[in-house]
C-alpha cells in the first residue's frame, strides 16, 4: 500500500544514512578489522555484506542526522530501532561497540540490522527490534546478497548465524542465507521456495540444533510439492557451518550436503528415534505423534509414500494406517 511505502522509505533513508557511518568506521576500528581477519574474513567479503562497525558513542549517530533532537526525527529513530529512549527520555545508539550486519529485504531494501560484540560480552548478537519495515519471522539475513548464487545452483543454503552465511561465502559456498536467532516460519519456507526449489538446512550440530531443524521441518511441511526437495544436513556435535567449512573446507561442506537426508527420510529417522518401536504402546504412540504432521502435509505422492514407510514402522497395513490417520481427520465432538 502507498502508507507501507512511504513507511518504508523514511525507514529505509535513516538506515542507508547508518549504514553508510557504520562502515566508513569499520575501515579505521582496528580491533574490528584484526577480529574479521581472525575469523578468516577478507576485505572483499566484508565489503560484500556490507559489514560494518558501531563505536562506543553513545550518540554516535547524532554526527550524521542534524535533526537528531528534533520531535519527529527523533521519534523516527527510535520507531526505526537504531535509537533507543529509556523511560526518563533519555536517548541513545542502539548498536555500540558491535560489528555491524545490514540486513536487505528480497527486494534490497535495509529493514534491520545485526550486530556481533567483539569477542565475550553479552547479549553476543543484538538485532534490530520488529518494526514497520522489519519483521524477524519473514525476512532471511543474506537473501540479497545471495541472490545470483541461489539463482545459478538452483538450490538455498539455510544456515543459523550471520557469520555462518559471511564465512561460507568467504570460502566460496554463495548461496546459504540465515535465519535472525529465530525459529524457521513457513513465511521464511514462502521465500526459500521463490528463490530456489531445492533447499538444504544446516543447523549447528547440538541439540538446539536438532530441535531447530524439527521446527523448520515443520514449517516445511503445508508448502511441501513433489517438483521441490528439501533436505537437512546435521554437521558433526559442536559444529556450525562457518567452524566447520573453515576446519574441513568447501568440498567436505558441498559433499556433506550431497550425504544430506531428505526431509522424508529426517521425519522418519525421528520418528523411529523418538519412539519405541518395539512395543506395541511406542508403536501406538508414533502413530499418534506422526497424525498431525502427516495432517499438514498436502496430498502429494510424497505424502503417501511418507506413509506407507511409517505403516511399516508402525507394523500395520498402509490400509489400516490411512483409516487411523482419515478418521482422526474428522472433527471431533
Ligand atoms: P559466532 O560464530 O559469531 O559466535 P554464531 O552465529 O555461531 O555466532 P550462535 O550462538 O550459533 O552464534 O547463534 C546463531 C544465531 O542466533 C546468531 O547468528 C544470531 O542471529 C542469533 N543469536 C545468537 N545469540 C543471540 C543473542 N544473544 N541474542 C539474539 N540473537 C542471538
Ligand atoms: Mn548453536
Ligand atoms: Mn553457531
Ligand atoms: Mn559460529
Amino acid at each position: 500500500s502507498a502508507r507501507r511505502r512511504e513507511a518504508q522509505s523514511r525507514h529505509t533513508q535513516v538506515l542507508e544514512a547508518a549504514d553508510v557511518k557504520y562502515r566508513r568506521d569499520l575501515r579505521t576500528a582496528r580491533g574490528a578489522i584484526d577480529y574479521l581477519k581472525g575469523r578468516g574474513l577478507s576485505g572483499q567479503i566484508a565489503a560484500r555484506y556490507g559489514l560494518g562497525w558501531a563505536g562506543s558513542d553513545r550518540h554516535g549517530l547524532a554526527s550524521i542526522f542534524p535533526d537528531y533532537d528534533k520531535p519527529d526525527f527523533a521519534a523516527l529513530l527510535v520507531e526505526s530501532g537504531l535509537v533507543i529512549q529509556s523511560e526518563d527520555g533519555r536517548r541513545y545508539d542502539r548498536f555500540r561497540e558491535r560489528v555491524m550486519f545490514p540486513i536487505r529485504n528480497a527486494r534490497g531494501h535495509l529493514v534491520g540490522f545485526g550486530g556481533r560484540v567483539l569477542g565475550k560480552g553479552e547479549p553476543k548478537y543484538l538485532n534490530s527490534p520488529e518494526t514497520p519495515v522489519f519483521s524477524k519471522g519473514s525476512e532471511l539475513y543474506g537473501l540479497w546478497e545471495a541472490r545470483q548464487a541461489i539463482r545459478n545452483a538452483g538450490q538455498v543454503v539455510v544456515v543459523e548465524g550471520y557469520m555462518d552465511v559471511v564465512a561460507l561465502a568467504q570460502m566460496g559456498v554463495e548461496n546459504a542465507v540465515a535465519t535472525l536467532g529465530t525459529a524457521t516460519t513457513t513465511q521464511h519456507v514462502q521465500k526459500l521456495l521463490r528463490a530456489a526449489d531445492q533447499i538444504v538446512f544446516s543447523f549447528d550440530g547440538d541439540a538446539a540444533g536438532r530441535r531447530a531443524a524439527w521446527r523448520a521441518l515443520q514449517s516445511c511441511l503445508p508448502l511441501l510439492r513433489d517438483d521441490i526437495a528439501i533436505h537437512f544436513l546435521f554437521l558433526p556435535a559442536e559444529h556450525d557451518p562457518d567452524s566447520y567449512v573453515r576446519e574441513h573446507g568447501a568440498d567436505a561442506f558441498r559433499e556433506a550436503m550431497r550425504e544430506a537426508p531428505s526431509l522424508s527420510r529426517f521425519m522418519l529417522d525421528e520418528w523411529a528415534r523418538q519412539h519405541d518401536l518395539a512395543q506395541p504402546e511406542g508403536r501406538a504412540r508414533c502413530v499418534h505423534d506422526a497424525q498431525p504432521l502427516m495432517q499438514a502435509m498436502p496430498k502429494i505422492a510424497l505424502r503417501l509414500q511418507v506413509q506407507r514407510e511409517l505403516a511399516g514402522m508402525v507394523r500395520l497395513t498402509p490400509e489400516e494406517l490411512d483409516t487411523l490417520l482419515a478418521l482422526e481427520d474428522e472433527p471431533s465432538g
